[in-house]
């Protein structure tokens, strides 16, 4: 039999959702049961891809090639699920597929309308996921009460009218905020938001209420009463710094065993959280510090370097060393120069980006790198920006570039394929999704990786120009890994630096606490001993 768990969230956004759900994914899985999840973005667009990451933070790539919320990286981290473009969909793919199937006049002449034709077509997304797990979390993002988000809830509701009692389960993260002038916590909001959702007709069997400060009994209580919940389902999200602690701060409220209860599902009795515990006791009790530059352009939000940073964190776990961050915009460096935001700094890192500003800012800061002997790692936009640091400095090829950033570059180092200038939708011409690279031996990624064939996600547009290779290699870059169909350089690296490394890849969602990215923990390792 297969469960299924819906999550919402009410009062405001950024609760944590998705971090909330993973951690309940996770508990689950501790129990001996296989997860998996849906996360519904009620946004028009097909998907993140073409959002900018001002707007929607970090694009989460899939194995498959889907570009999809941030939250998916979440429960990949978190959990064994593996997601693929099945795991998000948005009010816009919503749409389209019935819009299309009207069109192809499957919907027989009938008037096609929100419910039942549009909440039919969220139910088939949820209901197509019982192959890939027991037990499937699906997530509502927004807000109760946003009009944008009614369908996904209507079909949610019919969802639990039509199965077992024991089957579903609502779930409802809510804010209990602390107020300072009457120094008390306020259960109103979370009393408001709950009472919206019954207007609709669910009711949340569990609460997790996001506060700053424990909640007493008598708060359990009135939440409890107020929004008629038993006092037990009513669990405590106090504020975290550490992510990862929280499958823990849940499990202690017995957060799993009510679930089980409520699904009727076995527990295991040897279920343990143990991997959790080390993890969390390693981030918490460091034997060293490192400080690891992050020179961007999307610096400003918290949210579009989202894997990159965690994949740092777990960096550090295989080092037993805590990892802070220096966020550098990289328009900065352009005003101001590198050293002010680098001197203090132990390693590099460029994530991704699209389009030229900012660029000149992030090629300065990799130059600052690669002459101060700075651990760098460099990811796609990195790499390309690496590559025309090196050609212009120290091949002396003053004028190089990429047709990304001046589309009229003569020559350009990083380039359109010619097979891509023949496409002309927007889009149609990124790579996208997991890729085989072959290493070369010797390399520091060969021995980071150990393996000779390796498959990284990809998400971009624009490629290395092979005829740079020659007289690159004959300055001391090495090209240490190729997709060998189409001779495609993946990873460069250089000669006479301790850690120099740049992938057209994306190795950072892939990392995962109990699995760090070996090249994100050899990145870290390099960066403690650059201050030994
Ligand atoms: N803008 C570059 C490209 O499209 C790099 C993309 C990225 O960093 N993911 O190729």
């Amino acid at each position: 039999m297969k469960k299924f768990i819906f999550v919402t969230g009410g009062v405001v956004s950024s609760l944590g959702k998705g971090i909330a759900s993973a951690s309940i994914g996770a508990l689950l899985e501790s129990h001996g049961y296989k997860v998996t999840f849906l996360k519904f973005d009620p946004y028009i667009n097909v998907d993140p891809g073409t959002m900018s990451p001002f707007q929607h933070g970090e694009v989460y790539v899939t194995e498959d090639g889907a570009e999809t919320d941030l939250d998916l990286g979440h429960y990949e981290r978190f959990t064994n699920a593996k997601m693929t473009h099945k795991n998000n969909a948005t009010s816009g793919q919503i749409y389209y597929s019935v819009i299309q199937k009207e069109r192809k006049g499957e919907y027989l002449g009938k008037t096609v309308q929100v419910v039942p034709h549009v909440t039919n077509e969220i139910k088939e997304r949820i209901f197509a996921l019982k192959k890939e797990g027991d037990i499937i979390i699906t997530e509502i993002g927004g807000t109760v009460g946003d009009i944008e988000s009614l369908p996904f809830l209507e079909a949610i509701r019919q969802i639990q009218i039509t199965l077992p009692e024991e089957d579903t389960i609502h779930i409802h993260l809510t804010l209990v905020p602390y107020i300072k002038a009457a120094d008390e916590i306020k259960t109103k909001p979370t009393q408001h938001s709950v009472g919206r959702l019954r207007e609709i007709g669910i009711q949340p069997k569990i609460l997790l209420c996001r506060t700053e400060k424990p909640l007493t009994d008598e708060i359990k209580e009135k939440i409890a009463l107020f929004c008629n919940v038993k006092k037990e389902a009513v669990i405590e999200a106090i504020d975290t710094d550490l992510i990862y602690e929280i499958p823990l701060i849940f499990a202690r409220q017995k957060l799993d065993l009510i679930l089980l209860k409520y699904l009727n599902l076995k527990k295991n009795p040897k279920n343990d959280l143990e991997k959790w515990r080390e993890i969390v006791y390693i981030l918490r009790n460091p034997e060293k510090e490192v400080k690891i530059g992050v020179v961007g352009k999307y610096i400003k939000l918290q949210d579009s370097y989202k894997s990159i940073y965690e994949a740092l964190i777990h960096g550090g776990i295989a080092n037993k060393c805590r990892v802070i961050f220096e966020k550098v915009d990289s328009e900065l460096i352009e005003k101001e120069g590198a050293e002010k935001f680098l001197k203090d700094v132990s390693g590099i890192i460029v994530p991704g980006g699209f389009g030229i500003r900012g660029t000149e800012g992030i090629i300065e800061g990799i130059k600052y790198a690669r002459e101060n002997k700075i651990p760098f790692l460099g990811i796609c936009l990195g790499l390309q920006c690496a590559s025309i640091e090196f050609a212009r400095n120290v091949c002396g090829l003053k004028d190089a570039s990429s047709t990304e950033f001046n589309p009229r570059t003569k020559n350009p180092v990083i380039y359109l394929l010619p097979e891509q200038r023949r496409i002309k939708e927007k889009g149609g011409t990124m790579r996208l999704g997991a890729y085989p690279c072959v290493l070369k031996k010797g390399t520091i990624s060969y021995n980071a990786y150990k393996r000779k064939i390796i498959y990284e996600r990809h998400r971009h547009r624009y490629e290395f120009n092979n005829k740079y290779r020659e007289i690159f290699e004959k300055n001391g870059m090495v090209i240490a890994g190729i997709y060998p169909e189409k001779d495609l350089v993946e990873i460069i690296e250089l000669k006479n630096h301790p850690f120099f490394v740049a992938t057209q890849f994306h190795p950072e969602f892939k990392s995962k606490p109990f699995k760090p990215h070996p090249l994100f923990s050899e990145f870290i390792k390099a960066s403690c001993q650059f201050k030994d």
